[in-house]
Formats: C-alpha cells, structure tokens, sequence
C-alpha cells in the first residue's frame, strides 16, 4: 500500500500541480470499508476552493503548452510509461479500489491491469487521429485541424474506479488535454495513485490533477467552472443531466455523459445454446455484484423455455464465493457502500411488496461480518413496466419477463429511458441480425463483455436516450476530446 496517499492524519488530499496539498474543506466524512462496515479513512468534503486550484494548474500547463504542444513521439513515450507504472502498481490499485468500493481483488473485468491496456492503446493512438485538407479553389487553402479542448474535467464513479478513470484521462491526455480528474467520494485512492504515477511517468506537473471530495462540492464547481473547456463524465443519468444544467448555466462546455442503463438478455428459444447463454448472463449478474452500467439486468425470455432459463441461471448463481473482496478466494464481494445496500434491498422489498414473485435471493447475506452483501436476486413473472424492471437498480437483481415474438422482444427492450446495452442469444442469424438493428442500444448478439475481449480497446460505444450522449473508447473516442478547428487561407 503507498503511504503517500494517505500520509497526512489517515486523510487523503488533493494531488495538485504535481503535489499533495491540504484541501480547503469544511470537514470531512468517512469512508467505510463495504465487507466490513469498518472505517478506512476520512475524506475531506471539497471545495470550491480545491475545485480552482486544480483548474489553476491545468490552465497553466495548458497554455505554456508544456504537454499540449509537445512532440506526439515523447507524449506516447510518456503514456507508455505509465501505462507500464499502472501495469506493475496493479495489485496495489485493484487493493485500494477492493477495500474502499468491494470490488473482489480476484475479478479481472475492467480491473487495473485492464487499465493500463487501455493507456497503451491511447499511447499508441497519439498520432492516429489527425484533421484533414480540402479540396478547394486556386487560391486557397482549406484544412481542418483537430487540436485538444484544454482543461477537461473528468467526474467519475466508483464501479470501476481505476478503468473509468483512464478511460477518460488516457484519451484527453492523448489529445493533449490537460486534466482535473474527480473521483467517487467512494473510491479516491486509487485515482490519487493514478495522478502520481503519471507524474512519475514524465507527465509535466500540472497536466493531470486529482481532486478528491464530494460530488456537490467538487464536482459541482467543476460543472459550473468557466476556466473549464468539457466535463466528461460518468455516473447516473440524475447526474449526468446535472452536467448539461451546469454547461448551461456556466460558459457552455463540451459535456460528455455516460450513464445509466437497464438493459435487456434476450434469450430465443430457437435452439440457441442455454447454457452457454445462462453462464453469460449468471456471470454478468456477479461481476461486481451486479454493480456494471451496461448489466443485463431484465431477462427477455422466449414463454416456452422461461422455467428452464430460470432454473439454468439459479443453479449458476448458487455458485458465487461470497466473501470480503480483498480475500483473493471471493467472486462475489459486498455492495459499495450501506447508502447502495439500502437503495437495492429497497427495491427488492418493494417489488415483494407489490406481489412480484421472487425465485431465489432477496436477503441480506453475511450479516456476520457488518458488510453489505445482498443475495444475488431473480424475480420472475414482472411486468415490463413494474419499477424493477424499468429503473437501474445497480446491484445483482434480475427481473424475468417473458415475450412470445420477435416484435414483442424488440418492443419490451427498447421501452424503457436507457439506451446503453443489450444482449440477444439466438441459433438464428437472421434473429440476430434483425435485433441488432431493431433494438437501439448496443447489441451483443451470443456475447456479453465480461466473457473476453473481443476487439480489445477499439471498440467506440454511443449510448441513446437517456444513457447519455457522446462517443467513449477507441479511436472515435479520442475525437471527443479534440476539437475540429478549421484554417481557410486564401492566397495570391
Ligand atoms: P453518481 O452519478 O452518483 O456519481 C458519479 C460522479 O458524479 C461521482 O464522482 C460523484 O461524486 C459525482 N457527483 C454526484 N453528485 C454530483 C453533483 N450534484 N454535481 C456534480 N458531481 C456529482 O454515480 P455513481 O453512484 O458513482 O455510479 C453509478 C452510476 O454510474 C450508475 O448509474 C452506472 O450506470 C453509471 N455508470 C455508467 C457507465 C457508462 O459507461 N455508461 C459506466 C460506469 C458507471
């Protein structure tokens, strides 16, 4: 564990111009470790104060352009280090992050290690994305040039605290951004170490500051900051309109959103494999406790093989080693915080509540160890307009409902306010074909992310309606934080 982080009275403090700083804050609050209930450290609220400081350096080391301006070869140079400094401080980081929010040490989905690979490709992508020139007249001259926004701040949660941070920095820094990150009042440490690994990778000062502390305080100044050029962000869809309320009210920045989801297994009964199909969707409902934006979280089941599904993915779940998430033995950790707890057990007992009839789950597992671990859930029989299967309740809590078409299927997917991920199973490639262009989000036809890596960091998602707006990974996603700027010259 570093000791830095946390040197000064067990708090963590702002990382600021390439230096720990006290934070101007009004008090603090504590942070608890979720397998235990027991306190790990304090951390300072935030301020508006601590919010300006951060900006203060970023626009400085914006615009002396001691990183934006410099060389594509040494800023891929210096990405690479600290993509190496990520990849050999990933234990240490996967440990802050399992101690503060729950993730299980042993869970390698979107974990440190998957981090500084997503670092390497944008080191890679430095010099990939480049403006254009146009045709144009005898005497002119007409380009675009794609040049970084300038001071990006990225808000970001705590699900996977160190992967969602890169994936924000690694790209605006790419794009020669210079940044204030701000992490989850539920997961900092992991985000301080980030900032200081990339500083010992060569990052000049000043071009990635870390600012811990809470959303209202911190995060707020920076939404309504007017030295601030984009906020990229990452959370609930509340929030995230927050971020267009706050562009509005301040100097209109760039803001860019990915947040919540409900999204659909679509499981045909066409002679698809069910059980390859009831390990992928069993095993999403564990990764992290059901706690991912994009978990499959209704079950769209074909009427005449719902009994079989259900059984299938029961049997699955009955496997998870449930334990504290810094024990290496654990698959299946406790909910992030007891504020998560309370909101998912909600949920349960107000479907129970209303009558929706519940198979397997529903109880407070471990109370022994004072952590807030939840049963993995299913409930079956939902009608698709009831509130477990319209809101994201971010937890492992499944809702069965079953469909009879392919129309009624596309229909049930797409009626809900999200729009970031489904996942269709078929034996047919027409079924699939037609879904992907049917259902609206992101479409996984016989896949589900967790399972392996597909194309790797490449791949650009965009989520629809109320999931949020803008592109995020991959090549298009570096444009995001770059701005197109076009240079018209008219000569004799
Ligand atoms: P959250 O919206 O509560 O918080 C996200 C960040 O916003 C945190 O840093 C928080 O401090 C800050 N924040 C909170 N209130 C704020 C305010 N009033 N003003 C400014 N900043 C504020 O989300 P969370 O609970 O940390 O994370 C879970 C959510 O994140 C889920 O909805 C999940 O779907 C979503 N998520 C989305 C994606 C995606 O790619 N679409 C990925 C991961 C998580």
């Amino acid at each position: 564990m570093n000791l830095s982080i946390t040197k000064l009275g067990g708090d963590v403090l702002p990382f600021i111009d390439g230096e720990w700083c006290a934070s101007k804050s009004d008090g603090h609050t504590e942070v608890l470790n979720p397998s235990t209930g027991k306190r790990i450290l304090d951390l300072p609220k935030g301020s508006v104060l601590d919010a300006d400081a951060a900006v203060s350096a970023a626009r400085s080391s914006f615009e002396d352009g001691r990183w934006s301006e410099s060389s594509p070869s040494s800023r891929k140079k210096v990405l690479y280090r600290f993509a190496g400094l990520i990849e050999a401080s990933s234990n240490e980081l996967d440990s802050l992050d399992a101690e503060e929010m729950g993730k299980p040490v042993a869970e390698v989905f979107s974990n440190a290690a998957a981090a500084a690979e997503l670092v390497r490709f944008y080191a890679e992508a430095v010099d990939k994305v480049s403006g254009a020139v146009f045709t144009s007249d005898k005497g002119s001259f007409v380009a675009r040039r794609v040049i970084p926004r300038g001071v990006v701040a990225a808000i970001v949660p705590w699900n996977f605290p160190s992967f969602c941070a890169v994936l924000k920095v690694a790209p605006a820094l790419a794009a020669g951004n210079s940044v204030v990150l701000k992490p989850s009042e539920l997961s900092s440490r992991s985000a301080l170490r980030l900032g200081q690994l990339a500083l010992e990778a060569g990052l000049p000062r000043g071009v990635l500051n870390v600012v811990p502390g809470l959303g209202e305080t911190v995060g707020q100044a920076l939404g309504l900051h007017l030295d601030v050029d984009m906020v990229t962000f990452t959370g609930s869809t509340s929030v995230g309109k927050r971020m267009l309320q706050y562009a509005g009210q301040s100097n209109m920045k760039v803001v860019m959103t990915e947040c919540g989801g409900k999204s659909p297994q679509i499981v045909f009964a066409d002679g698809v494999d069910l059980n390859a199909a009831a390990d992928s969707i069993a095993q999403h409902l564990l990764t992290n406790q059901g706690q991912i934006c994009s978990v499959g979280s209704r079950l769209l089941v074909q009427r005449s093989i719902e009994r079989a599904m259900i059984d299938k993915i029961s049997a699955r779940l009955g496997n998870a080693v449930m334990g504290d998430a810094l024990d290496p033995k654990t698959t299946f950790g406790p909910l992030a915080s007891a504020e998560q707890y309370a909101r998912v057990m909600r949920y349960i007992k107000a479907a129970e509540d209303e009558g929706v009839q519940l198979v397997t789950g529903g109880r407070r597992a471990l109370p022994e160890t004072g952590g807030y671990f939840v049963e993995p859930t299913i409930f079956q029989n939902v009608s698709p307009q009831a509130r477990i299967a319209q809101d994201e309740i971010f937890g492992p809590v499944l809702s069965v409902i079953p469909f009879d078409s392919e129309g009624d299927a596309i229909r049930i997917a797409n009626d809900t306010i999200y729009g970031l991920a489904a996942y269709v199973w078929t034996a047919n490639l027409s079924t699939g074909m037609r879904m992907a262009k049917g259902v609206r989000s992101t479409v996984f036809v016989n896949a589900v992310a967790p399972k392996n890596e597909g194309a790797g960091y490449a791949t650009t998602y965009e989520p629809t309606a109320q999931s949020g707006i803008g592109a995020e990974g991959g090549l298009a996603g570096m444009e995001s934080y770059l701005r197109r700027q076009l240079v018209w010259f008219s000569h004799g």
